[in-house]
């Protein structure tokens, strides 16, 4: 697979690197495809970076920034509502902390696994330095599956994971968050876990905290509201908006609902989303008290929206919905949620711009189609940035114990994803590839965490 820059380049020094290097984290990391797909990505975007700068290659950055720093993983056992032993597997990448503390959220699903967690990890390094926030990159998570459980086995399997977990974190050390499967709720109980085994409040250790005992107003919406900032950028460099746009967004969790709530503010229609059993076609316009309601209070499937809105259709299979003609695609589900073919439905059905909310949610093959055919295309380390950038700003107000309104961190969330956008378009013009957002914020992220690591010396 050709991707993005190799294609007029193939022979320099810096794409000999790159390929060596490749070869070796797939030697040394077997079975991981997505840790694989996230690094391929990066690196060759990097090629031109290499060619320009040979010092970066000269002192291994390359080499040594593939390798987490640290990774954990452990035994997760809990009792089950039924008074039987559960045993799941808990992990902490501790990616890389040239700029600051490990940053970045933790995953409950059952699909969890060292390969998912390293894909994420690595992908948070850039996009953590993109929002110009001093957080170094680490993910973590499980293999638990929180689909039908009891908040009393949700609060059981939280306290056991952190248990464990708090031996390797802290507010200047490691700083989790939420990802899939960890919201508010899971954060509380293991914040609250955390405390007890610490006997301190360290109110800086976890972000995405209920705003009650530390959490920052506007840290729920922040991903989603991040990601339609990000891609009003893009279209308003070509004269386009929000405006009268159709749009679809995949997913229905936290990502999802601010990102329709925003896109719905700025005048665009919203008309399907989805969950990881099918979709909902709403010709009229999303209704998303309904889609909170169901999702958020009574933690029911997607398909119940057309009870309560007979004009909408539900479709089993989720990656059907970009078989839905649209202006604006936001992907905010999950990882390779868009393949080549939808990527090409997409295009043939005169998609405009795509934004990633989720994490690495279009395969290599479906970016190469976005960028082939001139569509805006926003890669998820920089259009989704917006919900780890609040988190640096929670730890902020808890390290001065202060609180911001939400105006003051929506503003400062707006100029972040502008200036994620405006510093990913200008490496992407600085390193020869105008307008590729990918190449632009890879090497934007990348940079900063270089240079650091350059200065620290070989550690
Ligand atoms: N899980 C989110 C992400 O992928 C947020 C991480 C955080 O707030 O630390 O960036």
């Amino acid at each position: 697979m050709v991707i993005l820059v190799t294609k007029s380049i193939s022979d320099t020094q810096g794409s000999k690197y790159v390929k060596e290097v490749f070869e070796s984290v797939k030697k040394r990391n077997p079975h991981e495809p997505e840790f694989h797909q996230a690094v391929k990505e990066i690196l060759d975007s990097l090629i031109p970076v290499f060619d320009k700068h040979p010092k970066y290659m000269e002192q291994g950055v390359l080499e040594r920034i593939v390798e987490p720093e640290r990774v954990i993983t452990f035994r997760v056992p809990w009792v089950d509502d039924n008074g039987k032993v559960q045993v799941n597997r808990g992990f902490r990448v501790q990616f890389n902390s040239a700029i600051g503390p490990y940053k970045g959220g933790l995953r409950f699903h059952p699909s969890v696994n060292a390969s998912i967690i390293k894909f994420l990890g690595f992908e948070q390094i850039f996009k953590n330095s993109l929002t110009g926030q001093p957080i170094g990159g680490g993910k973590g998570g499980s293999d638990f599956d929180p689909k039908g459980k009891s908040d009393a086995e949700i609060m059981r399997f939280c306290q056991s994971f952190m248990t464990e977990l708090a031996k390797h974190i802290g507010p200047d050390t490691d700083v989790p968050a939420g990802d899939i499967g960890v919201g508010a709720r899971e954060i509380g109980y293991m914040f609250g876990q955390y405390k007890r085994l610490q006997n301190a409040f360290h109110s800086g250790v976890l972000t995405g905290k209920a705003v009650g005992f530390g959490g920052s107003l506007g840290r729920t919406e922040a991903t989603g509201y991040g990601t339609v900032y990000f891609v009003q950028e893009m279209l308003k460099d070509k004269g386009l908006d929000f405006k009268d746009s159709t749009v679809v967004v995949s997913g229905s969790g936290n990502v999802a609902i601010y990102a329709i709530k925003k896109a719905q503010e700025l005048g665009a229609k919203v008309v399907a989303c989805s969950d990881s059993n099918g979709y909902i076609y709403d010709k009229n316009g999303i209704d998303l008290e309904t889609v909170k309601r169901l999702k958020e209070v009574e933690r029911k499937r997607i398909s119940e929206y057309v009870k309560e809105h007979p004009d909408a259709d539900y479709f089993e299979g989720c990656e059907n919905i970009w078989l839905i003609p649209c202006d604006i695609a936001l992907p905010c589900a999950t990882q390779n949620e868009i393949d080549e073919t939808s990527a090409k439905i997409l295009v043939t059905n005169g998609v405009k711009a795509v934004g990633e909310g989720a994490n690495m949610p279009s395969t290599l093959e479906a970016v190469e189609i976005f960028l082939e055919n001139d569509v805006l295309f926003g890669p998820g380390k920089a259009a989704n940035a917006g919900g780890v950038a609040v988190s640096a700003l929670e730890m902020a107000q808890n390290s001065a114990r202060i609180s911001w309104t939400f105006e003051e961190v929506d503003t400062k969330l707006h100029e972040i994803m502008v200036n994620i956008y405006r510093n990913s378009m200008n490496a992407s013009e600085e390193y020869g590839h105008p307008g590729n957002l990918v190449v632009g914020s890879n090497i934007a992220g990348f940079l900063k965490v270089a240079d650091a690591m350059i200065a620290q010396g070989v550690i």
